[in-house]
C-alpha cells in the first residue's frame, strides 16, 4: 500500500461490496476472489484494510458455532421451500436460491443438525429420482409406468428403499412433511412462511 501515493481514507465501492459479501454470505475468500477477478491475497488485504478503517468483520457468525439459522437468509429460504416440498435435491435448492451447491449443502446440513428440517431432507442426490418420486406421489399411475417414464426398471424397489429411509412418497400427501412441520412450527422462531412468492 502507499508507494508514495496517499492511501484512500475509505474503501472503494467495490471493496465495500466485497466486505459486505464476506460478512453476510458464507462465500469464501477464494470464491470472492474469483467473482471479482482478483487474487485471494488481494481479498485478504481488502478485509484487513477494512478492519483498520473500522469496518466490522463479523465473519465468525457464519461459522458453525455462530451460525444462527433463524437469522440466516439462506436457511430461511431453504426452510420455506422445505415446508412446501420435501422431495428436492440440494442442487435444485441451490438453483432456486441462486447460490452455489456447496453453500446450499452447508446450510441444509445446519438445518438438519438443528432439527429444523428432517434428517433426511434433501438427501437424495439425483434430480431424476426426485422428479420420479414427485411424479409417483402426485399422479395415480401404476408404479411400473412411473418407473418406465423416468427410465427406472426397478422403480418398485427404489420406492420401498426410499420409504424405508423415511422419505414420504405417500400418494396424495402434498407437501410431504408439512403435517409434522405444522405441528412444530408453533415452537419455531422463524417468521411465518407466507412470503414464498420471492422464491
Ligand atoms: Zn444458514
Amino acid at each position: 500500500m502507499g508507494r508514495g501515493r496517499k492511501p484512500a481514507k475509505d474503501l472503494s465501492f467495490r471493496d465495500k461490496k466485497i466486505v459486505e459479501r464476506y460478512n453476510s454470505t458464507p462465500e469464501t475468500m477464494s470464491r470472492l476472489a474469483k467473482t471479482y477477478g482478483m487474487s485471494k491475497q488481494r481479498v485478504f488485504q481488502i478485509v484487513v484494510r477494512a478492519k483498520k478503517l473500522g469496518y466490522v468483520i463479523k465473519r465468525k457468525e457464519l461459522l458453525t458455532d455462530h451460525h444462527d439459522a433463524r437469522h440466516c437468509e439462506v436457511c430461511n429460504k431453504i426452510f420455506q421451500t422445505a415446508g412446501k416440498e420435501n422431495l428436492v435435491t440440494t442442487r435444485q435448492l441451490a438453483q432456486l436460491l441462486s447460490i452455489e451447491d456447496k453453500i446450499c449443502q452447508w446450510h441444509v446440513s445446519q438445518l438438519r443438525k438443528t432439527g429444523y428440517v428432517p434428517k433426511n431432507f434433501a438427501t437424495i442426490r439425483s434430480d431424476r429420482l426426485v422428479k420420479a418420486l414427485q411424479f409417483y406421489r402426485d399422479h395415480s399411475l401404476p408404479t411400473n409406468d412411473v418407473g418406465r417414464k423416468f427410465g427406472y426398471k426397478n422403480f418398485y424397489s427404489i420406492l420401498s428403499y426410499q420409504k424405508k429411509k423415511g422419505i414420504n412418497v405417500e400418494r396424495g400427501s402434498k407437501p410431504a412433511f408439512m403435517s409434522d412441520f405444522e405441528q412444530e412450527k408453533r415452537t419455531l422462531p422463524f417468521p411465518t412462511v407466507n412470503q414464498t412468492e420471492s422464491l
